[in-house]
């Protein structure tokens, strides 16, 4: 993060002329455990990333504003007062929508800044450098006008700049995780309730990520029939249970277990991941305050089991690295993180042995699928702040 800062600073002052005079840094996440449970109303624990995106910014001065995307060595202009979006440097249209959003909820005067944003997340691969974008140029912002916005409404607005401004749906977890990291610690969110707490890493492990670069086409409709089974699933068990169901979040296993017979088995299979994933969330983060890696890990691959049966969002590449992951030293779990149908893996590892795991991983998926890839150690970190 230090030294990312100090690359800011002087492709700000490179660009600029200017020393910045505000400077913020947010980092990427990954997700841990609790899998298609965000939307089910449930639990998940992600964590806040060692990589980043640095964000500084002097006034401009003028009505309009200068955006510096440093790592693509581009810039754009825009008036402060209409920062708009645009379909060409399209990596500005977090920023814009971040300050867009911000002046409609607080209100403020627009002012023209010069702005540099520069990272070192991996983009794409599953790390959220776009959630990072958010955040990092919202904390700028609200410092910049003076404010000094609640965490939850910042992660809103930094959802809804993706959603509006780029274009792409995604939930709360990516804006939460990047604001809520903690060293060492895991980032626990209810998404029933917003309420965030961390959960301590016992020391000497770390997560290992590994990037299939797959992207299984019909992702978009594999989604919408996930979605759509456990609401059929939630309606199911309101109807049986009584109102108290309102998402799968009100509904044990046991409910689940009781009514295998009486539910359409496509429904009932889809229902499991999610109830087994809160499940699985809790009795985490039971294990992590016990210091039980060994434990937490054994969740991890039941995740990743109850996707491949359940759910059926794992594919071939992904099965790949988490069969590897189980069968090399070092490793305590691992399973598919986020989405699925392609994306990434996470894994709990020994962090001394973090070499070794990343060398089997890459070496077990060239052998399967020809391609070469770079799994990545990825140390729970600090959330996003001010410098
Ligand atoms: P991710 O999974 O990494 O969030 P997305 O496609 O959601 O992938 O977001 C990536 C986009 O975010 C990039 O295409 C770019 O527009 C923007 N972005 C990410 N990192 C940077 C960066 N360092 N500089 C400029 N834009 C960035
Ligand atoms: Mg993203």
């Amino acid at each position: 993060m230090d030294a990312l800062i100090l690359k800011l600073r002087r492709r700000h002052r490179g660009h600029f002329g200017l020393e910045p005079a505000v400077v913020s840094y947010a980092p990427g996440r990954v997700e841990i455990l609790g899998n298609h449970t965000d939307y089910n109303e449930g639990f998940v624990l992600s964590a806040a990333i060692d990589a980043g995106i640095a964000f500084g910014l002097n006034p401009s001065g003028t009505p309009e504003s200068t955006l510096f995307a440093s790592d693509f060595d581009e810039s754009v202009r825009f008036p402060a007062g209409h920062p708009g979006r645009t379909d060409k440097e399209r990596w500005s249209n977090y920023a814009r929508g971040v300050y867009s959003l911000m002046r409609v909820k607080y209100g403020f005067e627009p002012q023209g800044f010069l702005a540099t944003q520069l990272g070192d997340i991996p983009i794409g691969s599953g790390l959220s450098s776009s959630a990072a974008l958010d955040i990092a140029s919202g904390l700028a912002f609200a410092a910049f006008h003076g404010l000094a916005p609640d965490k939850i409404d910042l992660a809103r607005i930094g959802q809804k700049a993706e959603h509006e401004y780029a274009g792409v749906n995604c939930g709360l977890l990516d804006q939460i995780s990047s604001l809520f990291g903690q060293a060492h610690g895991l980032v626990f969110t209810d998404f029933r309730t917003l309420q965030v707490k961390s959960v301590l890493l016992p020391p000497g492990y770390a997560f290992l990520v590994a990037n299939t670069a797959v992207k299984h086409a019909l992702v978009d409709s594999e989604y919408n029939e996930r979605r759509r089974r456990c609401e059929e699933a939630a309606a199911y068990f309101a109807r049986v249970l009584g109102p108290r169901v309102k998402t799968l979040r009100d509904v044990s296993w046991d409910d689940l277990e009781r009514h295998r017979g009486s539910l359409d088995p496509a429904v009932w299979n889809r229902a499991a991941h999610p109830i087994g994933e809160d499940e699985r969330v809790l009795k985490g983060v039971d294990l992590l305050h016990m210091g039980d890696a060994a434990g937490f890990g054994r969740l991890m691959f039941e995740s990743h089991r109850s996707s491949q049966i359940y759910f059926q969002n794992s594919c071939p590449e992904l099965d790949t690295l988490v069969e590897a992951a189980h069968a090399t030293p070092g490793v305590l779990g691992a399973r598919l993180s986020g989405g699925g149908f392609g994306g990434s893996i996470v894994a709990l590892i020994e962090e001394a042995r973090a070499e070794s795991v990343a060398r089997a991983l890459a070496a077990a998926y060239e052998k399967a699928h020809g391609h070469v890839i770079e799994p990545r150690v990825v140390v729970p970190s600090a959330g996003a702040r001010l410098i």
